[in-house]
């Protein structure tokens, strides 16, 4: 689950991190009033969307040469102005794909006087099974161009879990930063307190692009972008509070209520499987058949019919999908239970697509049996290969 950087900044403030003054806002009228709680007199608007990159993006809405989704503003005036043309509107940056994210909040931030910006960020390092700190001396907006051209000049520092961040740490990460003085105390405070923080709240992504050393010296966290793991999220209702539905794809949502893993792709093969190895598979074999898949739902193991169901229209829900796959293999999961779920979500949303259906495993006669006295249209297929080439030649008429 991701949240908002006004939200993200106020949870590692709660930390003692060093974030500057800002206030959220819904609309533009409610601008000058946020504005004037600040000291002034440089102001930031910030759209707030689950997306970086804002800087650098763009309002469909408004002419290309407007400026992008986080400005600067000299006066109250200009804040509200640019709150009046930013609100409402759709912001496309290189991370919202070509649909970009209607803005509907706002952050208006205290401004910094920035002296150098650089990249910190906290992930899950698989490869050494440690959180581990990333960071770079060329923060800012372009870190994925410094990623893929100067490699060299992203560090990676691994926190082992049982001695936390260690002196040897710090000195490790405040030298990669060339961090000097009062920035190097400040970032000596603020790193353990960051990994705190990552871990308490299970955290699966802490960005900070850019932490600022200001002109005055000290340090401060610009940008926040946290990512939550989901599985987690049970044993943390604050942050559940602060998801934002209007952030996601509905269909995802509907899917996290059901306890379904979709994900939404950009093909137009629906994909019902049952394991995410399935999953995977089923996708490699759409593609190796010249398709691609518009999504999959996961059923996992114990589901049942009215679950299967739900999956069901979710999948039919996407205009994208032209033609639906059921693979599944059932082990846990039974073939019957499976059928008996796809007919009930025909017999009530309809069937406008061709289904093609390969089940294998327990019931499989069962589910087989289900199927062909439904009297619905529904391909049937004897394996994985035989299943893909069907749904892939049904669509192709
Ligand atoms: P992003 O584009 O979505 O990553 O949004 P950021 O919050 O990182 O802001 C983009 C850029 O705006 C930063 O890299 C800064 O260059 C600039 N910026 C943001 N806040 C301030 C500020 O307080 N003062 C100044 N001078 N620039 C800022
Ligand atoms: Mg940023």
């Amino acid at each position: 689950m991701n949240i908002h950087e006004y939200q993200a900044k106020a949870l590692l403030k709660s930390y003692g991190a060093p974030v500057a003054e800002g206030v959220a806002i819904f609309s533009a009228a409610e601008a000058e009033a946020a504005a004037k709680q600040l000291p002034g007199p440089l102001y930031v608007v910030k759209s707030q969307i689950h997306a970086g990159g804002r800087g650098k993006g763009k309002f469909k809405e408004l002419s290309a040469d407007a400026k992008g989704g986080v400005r600067l503003a000299f006066s109250i005036d200009e804040a509200k102005a640019h709150a009046k043309d930013m609100l409402g509107n759709t912001l496309v940056t290189a991370q919202t794909g070509p649909a970009g994210k209607q803005v509907n909040r706002l952050y208006i931030e205290d401004g910094a006087d920035i002296d150098r910006e650089l990249y910190l960020s906290l992930l899950v390092d698989r490869s050494v099974g440690q959180v581990a700190f990333v960071v770079s001396t060329e923060g800012g907006m372009d870190i994925e161009a410094v990623a893929h051209d100067t490699p060299e000049k992203i560090v990676n520092v691994a926190i082992n879990p049982e001695a936390g961040v260690t002196a040897a740490d710090l000195a490790k990460l405040t030298s990669a930063l060339k961090l000097e003085g009062e920035a190097k105390s400040d970032a000596e405070k603020l790193f353990p307190i960051l990994y705190k923080a990552f871990v308490e709240k299970d955290m699966s992504l802490l960005e900070i692009n850019p932490l600022i050393v200001m002109k005055n010296g000290r340090v401060r966290v610009l940008d926040a972008k946290v990512s939550f793991d989901g599985n987690a999220l049970f044993r943390h209702d604050d942050i559940k509070a602060l998801r934002d539905e209007t952030e996601e794809d509905a269909k995802e949502i509907e899917a996290s209520k059901w306890d379904l893993a979709y994900v939404a792709l950009d093909g137009n093969i629906g994909c019902m499987v049952n394991g995410a190895g399935l999953a995977m598979a089923t996708m490699d074999i759409i593609k190796l058949y010249g398709k691609e898949p518009a999504n999959f739902c996961d059923v996992g193991g114990g589901a049942g019919k009215e679950k299967v169901a739900a999956a069901f229209k979710i999948i039919t829900a996407d205009p994208k999908v032209e033609g639906i796959l059921v693979n599944i293999f059932g082990g846990i999961m039974k073939c019957d239970v499976i059928a008996e779920g796809v007919v009930a979500a025909v017999q009530e949303v309809g069937l406008k697509v061709p289904l093609v259906v390969r089940l294998e495993g327990t019931n499989v006669e069962l589910g087989k049996k289900i199927l062909n006295e439904s009297g619905l249209a529904i391909t049937a297929a004897d394996d994985l290969d035989d299943a893909a080439k069907k749904i892939v030649a049904a669509i192709n008429g």
